[in-house]
């Protein structure tokens, strides 16, 4: 069954003329010349970047459908784009490669959710009263998709435990999902991938993906509003609940308390949670117990750094669905040098881009070598806790040691105090070793220091100017 990609076209454009009238037919697939067929790609050519946003919003579903008959059910559509002109070409035109995004519809349906009439009565005989229809949106971003997450032994586990659960949400002993692992690793791309894969799957299950920070505000929002019952009703009507960065729960009791009734009520309908976190659950710190329990109820998959076969095959993704070509050598050499993480990664990706685009040169190895110099010198010196010790006790004139003693006088208290403050803000110590590197401390006594310093912050300006002085030479 091998057809030539002209009879492929051919054979697409014979259904679509069919279905859409007949001008749009003209304007929009007339002028499409199908370029090439490799194993599952069709690529065909545009005449511009507009045309190609056009098709991609109006016209995906059908070409999606009628090439999926035509080479099957994985296949794939990718863009030739005629570009007006260019720095490098002298303003001719050239082409430039773009996948198709093949956004699928990741809408929810609208959803009947109980509600406490806070609002006065509506008279209306059709709406039964407190039921009410909301519509709300997934917050899906479909450039997460799987498609897009590239596989490694940095996410072996993690990947394959989130399709099984994009699969069959609910259905799996994977439940609660929790993906953990640095900043910058994909845990927020892998969380938002299951969504999607779920949307795909099944349309008609409501997802939601929601950061810890958000659900807290909206939480400390519903009670200012007097409606906790509606917030409570509307999360436990959801299907699939993400929530990203749940250590940003950490010390807020009554956001662990109603995330511990939704948790459980959604549990046990068989609903799915999916959650992620910047460290180990165990290593959380202000968490309640039992909803860390619950945590590793199900399963719990870590990501770690990725290889450096990893780290080049992202880079050469990213600049395939951004349209970016460069020569081998250069994702080479990205991969090499930047590999703290994927985040950084791909910002130096599209810095290079950026630059040769802007000054109008070639990508070279000299080009990138500048970049990876100057994002490696720019990169901010990582804060240690030994370091703030150290600023604190320059600043406020008195010796590291009598800080890390037990001496209970007034200004080396107050130094403790801040050293501890800034250490919970500027690093990733968790309370436990702060205080243990503070002379023995546990974690409530930082946990107290820090209420100390903030609540001095907020009342106390001389001492507020204080610390903007401290942060100021910290940041240095
Ligand atoms: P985190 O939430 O862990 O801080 P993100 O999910 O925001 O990290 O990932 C950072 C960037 O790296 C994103 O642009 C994401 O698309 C990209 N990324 C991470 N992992 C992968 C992967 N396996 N394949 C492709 N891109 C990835
Ligand atoms: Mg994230």
């Amino acid at each position: 069954m091998n057809k030539s990609h002209d009879e492929v076209w051919n054979n697409c454009l014979e259904i679509i003329r069919d279905i859409i009238p007949s001008a749009s037919f003209k304007t929009w697939f007339e002028p499409i010349v199908p370029l090439r067929l490799e194993k599952n790609v069709l690529t065909i050519q545009v005449p511009s970047p507009f045309f190609y946003e056009y098709l991609e919003e109006q016209y995906i579903d059908i070409l999606r459908k009628t090439l999926r008959r035509e080479i099957g059910n994985d296949a794939k559509l990718e863009y030739n784009i005629i570009m007006e002109n260019s720095a490098f070409t002298n303003g001719k035109p050239y082409t430039v490669r773009y996948p198709s995004r093949n956004k699928a519809d990741l809408q929810n349906k609208p959803m009947q959710v109980p509600f406490e009439a806070t609002q006065p009565a509506i008279r209306n005989p059709f709406i039964i009263p407190g039921i009410k229809k909301v519509h709300f949106d997934p917050r899906l971003n479909p450039d997460y998709s799987f498609a897009n997450f590239v596989e490694g032994e940095c996410n072996r586990l993690a990947r394959s435990a989130g399709i099984a659960v994009g699969n069959n949400p609910g259905g799996t002993a994977f439940n609660p999902l929790m993906i953990y692992g640095d900043s910058g690793l994909g845990k927020t791309h892998l969380v938002q991938a299951i969504g999607i894969l779920v949307k795909e799957k099944y349309p008609d299950k409501t997802v939601l993906y929601v950061n810890a920070n958000k659900f807290q505000t909206q939480f400390v929002e519903s009670i200012r509003n007097n409606n906790k019952n509606d917030f409570l009703h509307f999360y436990q009507m959801i299907d699939v609940l993400i929530i990203d960065d749940v250590h940003e729960f950490a010390g807020k009791e009554k956001t662990q308390d109603t995330f511990f009734h939704i948790f459980n009520h959604l549990h046990q309908s068989g609903k799915q949670l999916i959650l992620t976190c910047d460290k180990p659950p165990v290593e959380l710190q202000g968490m309640e117990q039992r909803l860390l329990s619950r945590f590793k109820w199900g399963l719990l998959a870590d990501l770690q750094k990725p290889d450096f076969e990893t780290r080049l095959a992202i880079l050469r993704k990213k600049a395939y669905n951004d349209g970016i070509e460069l020569p081998d050598e250069i994702f080479e050499f990205l991969a090499e040098n930047i590999s703290s993480n994927i985040r950084e990664l791909e910002s130096g990706l599209i810095s290079l881009y950026a630059q040769s685009t802007l000054n109008r040169k070639e990508v070279t190895l000299e080009l990138a070598r500048q970049m990876v110099d100057r994002l490696v010198n720019t990169q901010r010196r990582e804060i240690t806790i030994d370091y703030i010790q150290k600023v604190v006790c320059e600043y406020y004139k008195i010796p590291v040691d009598q800080m890390q003693g037990k001496t209970r006088k007034r200004e080396i208290v107050q130094a403790r105090q801040v050293s501890m403050y800034f250490s919970k803000n500027l690093t990733k110590a968790s309370l436990a070793s702060i205080g243990s590197s503070i002379g023995g401390k546990d974690h409530a006594t930082v946990l107290h220091a820090c209420k100390t310093v903030n609540n001095l912050i907020d009342t106390d300006r001389h001492f507020r100017n204080q610390i903007l002085e401290i942060e100021k030479k910290l940041k240095v």
